[in-house]
Parts: structure tokens; sequence; C-alpha cells
């Protein structure tokens, strides 16, 4: 194939047409376009974008490239939750059999931490001989059985995505609106959903912070979305410090396990309502917000949602005791208490700062290949607007050694500002819900 003049008229800012978008994308997937030239146009598609109808072919070129999960014949609804990566994100953890205790079958494929970001599979991986490596007959059998699968990208699934995420996160072309749409959207597409549900993270832990970028992240998923077939909806969720108070794989485990109890943070508890709501009014299980959530918070509150937990970590080979008792997740070596370095509010938690951190203390990859340390990371109990006193405990550092601790302590220091008032008001917890209809602002008061 012949491909410098397809680099140059993306370069130049034309389009390309839906056949060679699908000629490149099969090309790249067996191995007949070298990195070096999909990289020279990715970085094209950063600077120039993509027409609507070539991030299309694009998108229908990546999921055509691998399988498709299908429950035809299959009454029950399926519907998947995604979100575009935060730090402190563990709602998948909660919400997956939260919902699937609901009746709604959820085939969750999730990734591993990316960049500052966590990644639900290393958290779920936390928990002592958990197989996130399902098949997709495997998971497909696990949905119809139990309800829900959680479950890594296989190499089934849109192989073309897997190796051009693995060449965009070392070329600096992660970032752009239609690669990341296309991205995300030919691996939702492949689950054979009955509708999927977004959590497009905005702020300055996001991947793209600026409102209007998550907006319009949000329309373009939609558009591939409900343009074949599944609904989507999205909620513009904040990012702007981290969800709940846990960062750091086994610590997000055993918070979420604590959020099925009944004990989780009042943010991610707010975070994982709004989502379900969207899947089961998708699921067209409950009619209206209102019932949906107390659906919700009743089967929360009676422990089914912490049954099915239970169910699925048994049906992928791990320790089903991890929810009675969650100090059978792997323990940090060290662990300190940090102070509140001065009096005054609480200005800012950078999550940033603070994902950038867990990834230094082991938590994360700097290389494809790097072991993750599950043990590693932060509890941090204050959030921007609170008032603390000098000397207060307001976080904890899970180290492997007394080097980590250190290393902790120098990033809580950075990233948790003290000032004497609030200098910049926190983006609302859950600002907008876009559908296809338009963007509706919620923005209910941050918590
Ligand atoms: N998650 C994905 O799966 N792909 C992206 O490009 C970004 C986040």
């Amino acid at each position: 194939m012949f491909v410098v003049p397809l680099i140059e008229r993306k370069r130049d800012g034309a389009a390309l047409t839906a056949e060679e978008w699908s000629a490149l994308i099969a090309a790249y997937t067996d191995g007949r376009i070298p990195d070096y030239q999909v990289s020279a146009l990715l970085m094209a598609v950063v600077f120039r974008g993509l027409e609507r109808h070539e991030l299309a072919a694009l998108t229908d070129a990546m999921l055509a490239s691998g399988e498709r999960l299908s429950f035809d014949g299959w009454n029950t609804p399926r519907i998947d939750k995604h979100s575009t990566g935060g730090v402190g994100d563990k709602v998948s953890l909660v919400l997956a059999p939260l919902v699937a205790a609901c009746g709604v079958a959820v085939p969750m494929m999730s990734g591993r931490g990316l960049g500052h970001t966590g990644g639900t599979l290393d958290k779920l991986e936390a928990i002592p001989g958990f197989r996130t490596g399902l098949s997709l007959s495997e998971a497909k059998a696990q949905v119809m059985k139990i309800g829900c699968a959680l479950i890594g990208q296989t190499p089934e699934i849109a192989p073309a995505d897997k190796r051009l995420y693995a060449l965009r996160d070392v070329t600096a072309t992660v970032e752009a609106i239609p690669l990341i749409a296309a991205s995300i959207m030919s691996k939702k597409l492949a689950e054979g959903l009955s509708g999927l549900v977004l959590d497009v993270k905005h702020g300055s832990g996001a991947f793209l912070p600026p409102t209007e970028k998550g907006l319009e992240l949000a329309r373009t998923m939609i558009a591939l979305g409900e343009d074949r077939g599944c609904p989507t909806v999205a909620l513009l969720t904040a990012m702007d410090r981290p969800l709940g108070r846990a960062c750091g794989n086994a610590l997000e485990t055993e918070e979420a396990i604590l959020a099925l109890r009944g004990e989780g943070p009042e943010d991610l508890m707010e975070v994982t309502y709004a989502l379900g709501v969207e899947m089961l009014l998708q699921a067209k299980v409950e009619t209206t917000a209102k019932k949906a959530r107390k659906k919700l918070e009743s089967v929360l509150g009676s422990g089914l949602a912490a049954e099915k937990f239970e169910q699925i970590i048994e049906a992928q080979g791990g320790n089903p005791k991890t929810l009675d008792d969650p100090s059978v997740l792997p323990q940090a070596g060290a662990v300190e208490v940090f102070m509140a370095p001065a009096t005054g509010v609480v200005q800012r938690v950078d999550p940033r700062l603070i994902g950038r951190a867990v990834v230094q203390l082991g938590g994360g990859r700097t290389k494809v290949d790097d072991v993750v340390d599950p043990t590693v990371g932060f509890v941090i109990t204050v959030k921007p607007g609170d008032k603390v006193l000098a000397g207060e405990p307001i976080a904890s550092v899970f180290a492997k050694d007394p080097a980590g601790i250190q290393l902790g302590f120098d990033a809580l220091t950075r990233a948790i500002v003290i000032g004497d008032k609030l200098r910049e008001k926190p983006l609302p917890l859950i600002s907008h819900r876009v559908t296809k209809a338009g963007v509706e602002v919620l923005g209910k008061a941050a918590s």
C-alpha cells in the first residue's frame, strides 16, 4: 500500500475516503504498514482533525479489525459504562455489580492505568487470583450466567485499537478528540450493547481538561454510538480533584468494597448513582430517574450489590473472602500519616500530581511491561473548601519503603494547597448531561 500520498493529503488538511481509512487500518493491523508512517498520519490527525465521515470510517475500520460479542436471542438489556480516565476513579468496581444486581447485564471491558490515570483492570487484579483476561466466549457465558463480567480488551476485540493505542501513547498523539472517540467507541461497539453510558471527565486531572473539550468529546462519542444503533448518553464529571479518598490500586479496591457495603465517600456515591440511574433508564428497567435512584439505593442497602461483586470475584478466580475481609488485599510495606502543614482552607488537591506520584511509587507503568505494585498510593481525607488546622492528619501515604514515604510526602506537600480562603470554586461534581438531543446543564454543587 502506498501510504505517503495519504499522509501528505491529511497533513495538508484534506480528507481521506472511507475506503482509504479502511485499507489503512486493515494493512496496519496485518503489519503491512510500519509504525513510523502511521505515527506521521496520527500526528497529522492531531493537527488537522477528522471530518465526520472520516471519523465514522476510522471507527468502523477499527471495529471491523476484530470480533464482536453477539447476544442474539437473549433479551436481557446489556449496558456498559466507560470513563475517559481519572484519578481515584473506582466507580466501575461499585457500579458494575450494583447495576447487575438490578437485573441489567453489564459486559464491562476496561483498561489499565494510562499516564497519570488509574485503570480498572489494575484495581481488580489487586484482588488475589482475580483473572481479567477472559476470552470473549468466557465473558459472554459469565454475563449470561451472573449478569456481569469485568474484563480487559481481549486480542479478539478491536486489535487495531490495541496497536494504535500503544503507538499513540509513545508519540504524543493521545490527546486528540477524534482519536480518543474512535478508540473508545470501537471497543464499546464490539460488546453487543443495548446502551452505553459515558463518564467524561473534565478539569485539570482529565486528559482533556477544558469543559468545552469534554463536551465536544461527549458529543462526538454519542454521535458515533447513536449512528451505529447503540443509544449513548454522557455525564460530565469533575476531575479537578481526585474522586473519593483512595488513590492507588488495592486502596481503591478496598474503598469500592466499603462503598458496596454502604460506607462509600459521598462524591464517589453521587457519581456512581448518577451513572447508575442512566444505565437503568437506558435498560428500561425503570422509567424515571427518581425511581432508578431509589432502586439503586435499595439494592446497595440490602447487600445485593456486594453479593454480586462476590459472585463476580469468585467466577473470575479471585478470593471471594475479599468482600468480608479486605485485609486479604496486598498490604503496603510502609504507611505514614501526613499532617496539614498550616491552618486554613484547602484550595486544591491536584489530581495530576497525585496520579503521577502513584505511578512513581510503583502503582502505575512508565514502560508497557512494568509490573504494577498494587499496595502503594494515598488516602486523602480532605477536599477543596475544607477547613484544616496545622498538625491535623489529612492524608496517609502507602509505600514500599521509607524512600517511597518521602516521595509521597513531597507529592502531598505540592498537591494539597492550603490558603486563607478558597480562591477557585471546584467544578460541580456532575455538571452536564449530554444526549443526542443536546446538552443539559446540571451544575450540582460540588461536594
Ligand atoms: N481510553 C481509550 O480507550 N482510548 C483513548 O484514546 C483514551 C482513553
